[in-house]
């Protein structure tokens, strides 16, 4: 069971609710590559998984973990930046999520900026399929994050509301900037 208390443990949530076997997910972000294995898990051996980062160490990392359980061959990483993710992706997205800023024990200098972000926003939008979910970890801690949070709340309320459902959890209690969580849900 999970708590409400992070935004990961959210996500995961709407995933499963909203993912099934043979699925295909996208990660924008993969990171050290947590988030897109348990996509992996939940969408299977017939499912499919896209994963994005700028960052080698990120892509070798993901695919190494991906590999290690199996996943290589239903999944692709590429090093490259989100905002040209049309230039791969050729299926249509179920679920996609953004983990932003910058990767923990990395170089914290490379972070995600709201333009690139927005960007690959309005990309997956075009692809994707019925009644599935855009999830963004928005993290505004570090500098720069609160920026990319408000350009892209700024973005993401402008959606027309008889197309997608738009909204923002908040952990009001929580002390140090918790991360934010938006989600994008196209409607049927
Ligand atoms: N803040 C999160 C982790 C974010 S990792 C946490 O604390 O858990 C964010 C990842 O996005 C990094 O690995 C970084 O290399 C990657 N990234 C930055 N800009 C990108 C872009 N334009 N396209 C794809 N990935 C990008």
């Amino acid at each position: 069971m999970e708590d409400f208390n992070n935004v990961n443990s959210i996500i995961k949530l709407i995933a499963k609710s909203k993912l099934k076997n043979g699925d295909t997910v996208l990660d924008a972000t993969v990171g050290n590559g947590n988030d897109i294995l348990y996509l992996m898990k939940i969408v299977g051996e017939n499912g499919f998984g896209y994963g994005f980062d700028i960052q080698e160490v990120a892509v070798k990392k993901t695919r190494r973990l991906l590999a290690e359980n199996a996943y290589e061959n239903n999944s692709e990483i590429i090093c490259d930046g989100h905002e040209n993710l049309k230039l791969y992706i050729n299926k249509k997205i179920d679920f996609a999520v953004f983990n932003l800023g910058y990767l923990p024990k990395a170089d914290h200098s490379i972070i995600t900026r709201s333009d690139t972000t927005i960007e690959a926003i309005k990309s997956i939008m075009d692809i994707l399929s019925k009644t599935s979910v855009i999830a963004l970890a928005s993290y505004v801690g570090h500098e720069g994050g609160m920026e990319e949070f408000l350009a892209v709340k700024s973005f993401v309320q402008t959606l027309d509301q008889k197309k997608y459902n738009v909204s923002i959890f908040n952990f009001l209690n929580q002390k140090n900037s918790p991360p934010k969580l938006i989600i994008i849900e196209k409607r049927k």
